[in-house]
């Protein structure tokens, strides 16, 4: 059966699709009109302590000094991992996209459907292209063969309501994206703190991972403003409890989502993700 959900009805108001590239553009800009240096295209490849604070080595070579830092660098978690936290996984979920061109770029639906294996979505993307993706785990992806279009082909032909919409035409590009629920046991330290996807990293079925980004980001400007004008670490410790209170909220909500879904009890996917431990 499919149900549409109108934006009309929610009382969170319409949904976005967000052309990335430009928001982080848009993003970028403000931050630079308030005086933030912004170096574009450069990663961070080595971060060490000094004696009040900490020095970072980006591509070319240049360092830059930092009495705090931020690792908002995703689910690569780069900075924290290298000062040492653990990143603790909940479940393997992986995202097999291919992309298409758009044949009505008006559209402007999201359509999840789910089966036995996992579940898909689709919806059109900036750039005039339609993304459809099989979510599911990376044992099933193997024995599947979705790493090749023919398998990703045949798996979306068991679909009932996905398979009307994709394009008959060969993808123009493909990718496989980790996608599971994932924390960092320390979302902060001694002068370090992270935000967005690199302290915690959503199940794509939450719909949620850019919008928890974006409050994460926020609570740890406060966090960092406490820490850089009164050296006091308790803002760093709140930030802590909250991103903790944060995450169990979201596993009981994923646990809820997923236990939804009812027609495949015997399901190793479906099994996984309602166990009370998941
Ligand atoms: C398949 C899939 C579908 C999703 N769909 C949705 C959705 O519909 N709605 C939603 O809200 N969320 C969705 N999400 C989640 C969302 O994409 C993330 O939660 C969000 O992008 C997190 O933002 P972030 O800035 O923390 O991390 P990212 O967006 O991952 O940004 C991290 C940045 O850090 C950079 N970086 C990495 N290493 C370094 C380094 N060493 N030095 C410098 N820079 C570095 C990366 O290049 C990247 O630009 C989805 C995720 C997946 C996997």
């Amino acid at each position: 059966m499919l149900r549409e959900n109108h934006a009309i009805y929610s009382s969170q108001g319409h949904g976005w699709h967000l052309d990335r590239a430009k928001f982080d553009r848009f993003v970028a800009q403000q931050a630079a009109a308030r005086g933030v240096a912004i170096f574009t295209g450069a990663a961070v490849d080595d971060v060490g302590r000094t004696e009040d604070g900490w020095t970072l080595r980006i591509s070319g070579g240049t360092r830059l000094q930092a009495r705090s830092i931020a690792d908002a660098t995703g689910r690569a978690a780069f900075l924290a991992r290298r000062l040492g936290a653990s990143v603790v996984s909940r479940d393997p979920l992986m995202g097999f996209a291919r992309f298409f061109p758009a044949e009505d770029k008006s559209d402007p639906r999201t359509l999840i459907e789910a089966v036995p294996d996992g579940w898909w979505y689709t919806a059109t993307l900036t750039g005039e292209r339609r993304v459809a993706t099989f979510m599911t785990d990376p044992d099933i992806a193997r024995a599947q063969r979705l790493d090749r279009e023919s398998g990703w082909r045949e798996a979306l032909s068991q679909t009932s309501f996905i398979k009307a919409i994709v394009p008959a035409s060969p993808s123009i590009d493909g990718l496989v994206r980790p996608s599971g629920s994932a924390y960092l046991e320390e979302p902060s330290g001694d002068g370090w703190i992270a935000v967005g996807d690199a302290a915690c990293a959503h199940d794509p079925l939450s719909g949620q991972g850019i919008t928890r980004a974006l409050r994460s980001g926020i609570l740890a400007s406060f966090a960092i403003a406490d820490f850089l004008s009164k050296g006091s670490p308790t803002g760093l410790a709140r930030y802590r409890r909250l991103v903790r209170h944060g995450w169990s909220g979201y596993l009981s909500a994923r646990r809820r989502y997923y236990a939804e879904e009812r027609r495949w009890p015997d399901r190793p996917f479906w099994q996984k993700r309602i166990r009370p431990d998941s």
